[in-house]
């Protein structure tokens, strides 16, 4: 039994069994990760020691035969952006270096009472600003499938690792693509819940009124089961709804039949959409429409302006959120100042990378006494008409099928001098963002030179386990499931 290539709820069921020991689960990945992580660079940091004991730990109780949790050692990543304390967190920005968090992200303790392990955090686009994990000021993160290529991004740490099998679940964050993005271009599930599902406390904030936390997995059913682990009330988080989440593993086998799924008729007419995806996405839904959905076309007609829109939002909310990286609260401070403006301006000048200051440029621009009516005031009311639209498309289908991206994996370094052309990489994930609604990622084939294409479902707000049973229907028939990359030298 190859260790590393078992899904969540086989080592889940393995270890509950006493057929393996979480120990020797979590020794597999780690094994896996030290001998590829120096070329794959998924994580930025491995605990193997704290892994181990908390591996120990659940075998010790299963021994005892008490009770464990769903989750019980199944090794989980994390992106480096949510607070596991005695951990660092960087969030690959050189301005938290040597930050280590003093509490502890929902997310995380949901996941510790399930009885998860955390092997370590894994790199991301500097504060989540990205779509390649190029931005990041700590290293390169290679595509599994083809390592000239990036990963996508921002979570292309967490992706990476799924899908070079060094985690079978990871953590990831998504503001305008994050999750979903990196999913596609690394052949996993990649899944951003609908805004208020999963309480964001303890998630290194970016653009407030569009993050939210979610997992990769090779498989419907780990995305499933890790949802159930993650979402529900906090009251920490005040946008996080006040309702028990729904068992999102309890209708995984009921298929599609008798579903209507929405076809944005200008989604498939985007120029830079590449004929490969586009082909492999409306096979993806022909076969849907074999087990018995019906097809219907819809009009997301405010594509064009979603990017823009998104732009002014999260560059706005980012300039606020970042405004407490100032030398004088926590994180690098700059040496030699006389003054505290000096030194508010010397430390961000150091520790922000050319990305994250584009962006608090902007956003600061779209704030500021004469440009918020003309920019920002403008975006929110595109935002409610993108909702709108998608409110209209639901009233005609149930869920949404789309790309996830335009394109496959890029080679590294194709779109760096041109942030307009990165930007245009999320066209398709950026308005669930906006509009606040669920959206997931399922591999739904390769291209011609065997890099991963995603398909995109989506749902109306709080119809997370309904988009989930479609996509868990699509994985079925498409038999692309739990695929691990194999690594050079394995
Ligand atoms: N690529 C988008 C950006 O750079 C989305 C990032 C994200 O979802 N965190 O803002």
């Amino acid at each position: 039994m190859e260790l590393t290539s078992l899904t969540a709820a086989e080592i889940a069921a393995a270890v509950k069994n006493k057929k393996v020991s979480a120990r020797e689960v979590v020794d597999a990945h780690l094994a896996r990760a030290e001998k590829h992580n120096p070329v794959i660079g998924a994580f930025l940091h491995i605990d193997a020691a704290e892994a181990r004991a908390t591996a120990d730990a659940v075998d010790a109780r299963i021994s005892r035969k008490e009770p464990v949790g769903a989750l019980a050692g199944v090794p989980v990543a994390l992106k480096d952006n949510l607070a596991l304390p005695g951990q660092p967190l960087t969030c690959s920005s050189k301005i938290l270096k040597n930050f280590k968090p003093p509490f502890t992200a929902h997310v995380v303790e949901q996941l510790q009472k399930a009885d998860a392990v955390f092997l370590g955090k894994t790199n991301l686009d500097e504060f989540a600003m990205g779509s390649s994990t190029e931005n990041s000021a700590m290293q390169l993160t290679r595509n599994p499938w083809n390592t000239d290529c990036v990963p996508g991004g921002s979570s292309g740490g967490s992706a990476a690792a799924v899908a070079a099998g060094f985690a079978p679940l990871a953590l990831g964050s998504d503001t305008g693509g994050s999750i979903r993005q990196p999913a596609s271009l690394c052949g996993c599930v990649g899944m951003k819940p609908s805004y208020g599902l999963v309480s964001r406390y303890g998630l290194v904030a970016f653009g407030s009124s569009l993050d939210q936390i979610g997992p990769f997995a090779r498989s419907v059913e780990d995305a499933a089961l890790i949802m159930n682990a993650i979402s529900g009330p906090d009251r920490r988080d005040s946008t996080c709804r006040n309702t028990p989440a729904p068992d999102f593993t309890a209708n995984l086998n009921q298929g599609v039949k008798g579903l209507k799924i929405g076809l944005p008729k200008e989604y498939f007419e985007t120029s830079g959409l590449n004929a490969e995806v586009k082909a492999a996405v409306l096979a993806a839904v022909d076969a849907l429409k074999k087990e018995g959905a019906e097809l219907v076309e819809v009009s997301l007609s405010m594509l064009d302006y979603a990017v823009p829109t998104y732009y002014i939002v999260a560059t706005a909310e980012a300039s606020s959120n970042l405004a407490r990286y100032d030398g004088a609260h926590y994180g690098h401070r700059a040496e030699g100042t006389d003054n505290i403006i000096d030194l508010f301006s010397k430390t961000r000048e150091e520790g922000f990378g050319s990305e994250v200051k584009r962006r608090i440029m902007l956003g600061t621009y779209v704030l500021s006494a004469g440009y918020y009516d003309a920019y920002y005031l403008r975006a929110l009311k595109v935002r409610t008409r993108i909702a709108q639209d998608f409110a209209q498309a639901f009233g005609k289908a149930d869920l949404i099928a789309s790309p996830v991206a335009p394109e496959t994996a890029f080679r590294f370094g194709e779109k760096t001098a041109d942030p307009i052309s990165m930007y245009l990489s999320d066209i398709y994930t950026i308005s669930t963002n906006l509009a606040a609604v669920p959206a997931v990622s399922v591999p739904c084939g390769v291209d011609s030179q065997g890099m991963p294409i995603g398909l995109q479902l989506t749902a109306p707000r709080f119809g997370d386990d309904l988009m989930l049973r479609a996509a868990a229907a699509y994985e079925q028939v498409s038999g692309l499931r739990n695929r691990v990359a194999p690594l050079q030298g394995n």
